[in-house]
C-alpha cells in the first residue's frame, strides 16, 4: 500500500495554533499516530495540557470584542476566502484522511468536497437568515453568543471542522477547536487551509490533546459559552452535565442505529446496491450509516439472495484504491470492538449470511474486518440496538407496514432513517411516521440547507443551514414604551 510517511522521517508535531500562529506546545505527553492499514507509527503529535487550551480560550474572548460586531457582509467573505482555500487543497485534505484514518478515497474526497462547499453553504444561509427584526416599538436582534468550543471525533474529522467553523463564523462568534486527537495530521493540513483564508487572528484556535484534558477545560471554562459537539452518546451526556455549572448552549451530534425499510414494492435491483452503501460507508464507521435493514417477510428470500451478489461489488482492502468500498476500522480498539459484537450477534442466534469473525485473508497487517451481513436478526438483539460503529448490517423481517415503523422507532437513537419504495406517495407516508432528525427516501441525499441532527439519544440541536447558524445565536429583544 502506498506509504505517504517513511518510518525514517517520523515527525513529531509540537505546535498549537492559537491567535493567528503556531505556538510550541505547553503540554508535554506525546501519542503516537499509527496507520490503519498497516499498524505502523507515521508521526507522533504532543498533546495540549490545560495551559494550551487557557490560552486559547484567552485568544478567541480576546477576538470576539471585535468579531462579534461584525456585518454579516465581513463574514459572508471570510466564509468565500474559506470556501476558496479549501476548496484548492482537496486532494490534500483527502490523502491526508486516507493515510492516518483509512477511509476509502472516494468516500474521502466527497467528504473534503463537502468540507470546502459548507462555507459557501453557511454563506447562502447567512444571507437568508434575517439578524434584525422589529415590529411596533420592539426590535429583536440575534446576536452571536460568545467563544465557541467545537469538539469533532475522528470518522470525518476535517469536515466536522468545517461544518462547525462555519455556522460559528456565520453567526459572529470565535472558536477554540478540539480535534479528534486521532486527527492530528488531518488537522494540519486543514490548518493550512485555514491560514491561507487570512482570518483575523483569535477568530479560529486549535488546540490538539486528549477529550479528558483539552475538552474538559473547553467545558468547563467560563469563558466558552456554547459547545458544538459531535461523537459519542456516553461524553455527549458528560457534557451536557459538566456543562451546566456555566450553564453552556449545547449542540450534541451523537450516535445512530438507524432503520432502512424496504417497503413491499421495492425494487430490489436498485435497493440493494443502495442499502449495502449505505450500511457500509465510510467502512461503517459512520453514525448515519443505515444498520438495521427491515424487509417484508415475503422478499426476505430475494434480499438474501442479493445481498449475496451485490457484496462482491464492495470489496474490503487498500483505501488508496479508487474499488475499494471498505478501509480498515480506525484502531485496535475499534477492530475489537467491531469484532466482539459479530460474536454477540452470533451467541444471541443470528445467523452470518456474509462476513463473520476475524480479519480478511490477505489483510492481516492492519485493522481490517470483514463485512459482515446478518439475518435473522430480532429488533431485541444486542446488535440491533446498540451502534456497532463498523460495517455489520441486520436484516430484520417484518410482516405489514405498521410493523416496520413500530420496529424502525423501538430504538433509543433518531439520527436517520431510510425508505426505499416504488411508489413514492406511500414512502412518503411512512417517512412521515419515523422518528428520526433526517429520513432519505430512495438513496442517500444531502442537503447541507438542511437541518442535520437527532432525536432521543442521538443528540440535542442541529446543525447545518439556517439552523445551524442560530445554535450560536442568542435572541435579545429591546422595547420601547
Ligand atoms: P468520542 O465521544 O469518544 O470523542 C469525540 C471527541 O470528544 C474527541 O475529540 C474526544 O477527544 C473528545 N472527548 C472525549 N472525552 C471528552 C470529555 N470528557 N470532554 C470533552 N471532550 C471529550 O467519540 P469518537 O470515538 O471520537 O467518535 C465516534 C462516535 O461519534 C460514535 O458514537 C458516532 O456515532 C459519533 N458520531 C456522531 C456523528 C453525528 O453527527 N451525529 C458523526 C460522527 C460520529
Amino acid at each position: 500500500m502506498k506509504a505517504l510517511i517513511k518510518k525514517d522521517t517520523i515527525k513529531t508535531l509540537t505546535t498549537h495554533y492559537i491567535d493567528g500562529v503556531f505556538v510550541e506546545s505547553h503540554g508535554r505527553e506525546v501519542m503516537d499516530i499509527i496507520r490503519p492499514t498497516d499498524r505502523q507509527i507515521i508521526g507522533r503529535v504532543m498533546l495540549a495540557d490545560e495551559e494550551d487550551t487557557r490560552r486559547a480560550i484567552a485568544a478567541a474572548k480576546r477576538a470576539f470584542t471585535g468579531f462579534g460586531g461584525s456585518t454579516k457582509e465581513e463574514r459572508a467573505e471570510i466564509l468565500r476566502r474559506l470556501h476558496e482555500a479549501f476548496a484548492a487543497r482537496i486532494n490534500d485534505l483527502t490523502d491526508a484522511m486516507v493515510e492516518e484514518y483509512g477511509a476509502p478515497a472516494v468516500f474521502c474526497r466527497v467528504m473534503m468536497e463537502s468540507a470546502a462547499n459548507i462555507f459557501l453553504s453557511a454563506e447562502k444561509a447567512l444571507h437568508e437568515l434575517p439578524l434584525t427584526r422589529s415590529w411596533g416599538k420592539t426590535t429583536v436582534t440575534l446576536e452571536p453568543v460568545g467563544v465557541a468550543g467545537l469538539i469533532t471525533p475522528w470518522n470525518a474529522n476535517s469536515f466536522f471542522l468545517s461544518a462547525k467553523l462555519a455556522s460559528a463564523v456565520a453567526a459572529g462568534c470565535t472558536a477554540v477547536i478540539k480535534p479528534s486527537e486521532l486527527s492530528s495530521l488531518q488537522t494540519q493540513v486543514w490548518l493550512a487551509c485555514v491560514q491561507a483564508a487570512n482570518l483575523p487572528n483569535g477568530l479560529c484556535n486549535v488546540v490538539i490533546g486528549r477529550g479528558d484534558v483539552v475538552g474538559a477545560e473547553i467545558v468547563r471554562n467560563p469563558d466558552v459559552a456554547k459547545i458544538s459537539f459531535t461523537g459519542s452518546v456516553a461524553v455527549g451526556k458528560s457534557i451536557m452535565r459538566d456543562g451546566a455549572a456555566t450553564m453552556k448552549r449545547v449542540t450534541l451530534e451523537l450516535g445512530g442505529k438507524s432503520p432502512n425499510i424496504l417497503l413491499e414494492d421495492v425494487d430490489l435491483d436498485k435497493a440493494i446496491p443502495t442499502s449495502l452503501a449505505i450500511a457500509l460507508m465510510n467502512s461503517g464507521q459512520a453514525c448515519v450509516a443505515g444498520t438495521r435493514l427491515l424487509v417484508p417477510k415475503t422478499r426476505l428470500s430475494a434480499v438474501k439472495e442479493a445481498i449475496r451478489e451485490t457484496i462482491l461489488n464492495f470489496p474490503v482492502g487498500d483505501p488508496t484504491n479508487p474499488k475499494t468500498a471498505v478501509g480498515p476500522m480506525v484502531t485496535q480498539k475499534q477492530y475489537d470492538r467491531v469484532q466482539t459484537y459479530i460474536r454477540k450477534g452470533i451467541e444471541e442466534g443470528a445467523e452470518v449470511l456474509v462476513g463473520g469473525e476475524g480479519r480478511p485473508r490477505g489483510l492481516e497487517a492492519g485493522y481490517f474486518v470483514k463485512p459482515t451481513v446478518f439475518v435473522n436478526v430480532k429488533n431485541d438483539m444486542t446488535i440491533a440496538r446498540e451502534e456497532i460503529f463498523g460495517p455489520v448490517l441486520s436484516v430484520i423481517a417484518y410482516d405489514n407496514e405498521d410493523e416496520a415503523i413500530r420496529i424502525a422507532n423501538d430504538t433509543s437513537f433518531g439520527l436517520h432513517a431510510y425508505v426505499n419504495g416504488t411508489d413514492v406517495g406511500r414512502a412518503r407516508q411512512v417517512a412521515s411516521q419515523l422518528l428520526a432528525g433526517r429520513v432519505a427516501i430512495n438513496g442517500l441525499v444531502d442537503d447541507q440547507q438542511a437541518p442535520f441532527g437527532g432525536f432521543k439519544n442521538s443528540g440535542v440541536g442541529r446543525e447545518f443551514g439556517t439552523y445551524g447558524i442560530e445554535a450560536f445565536l442568542e435572541p435579545k429583544a429591546i422595547l420601547e414604551s
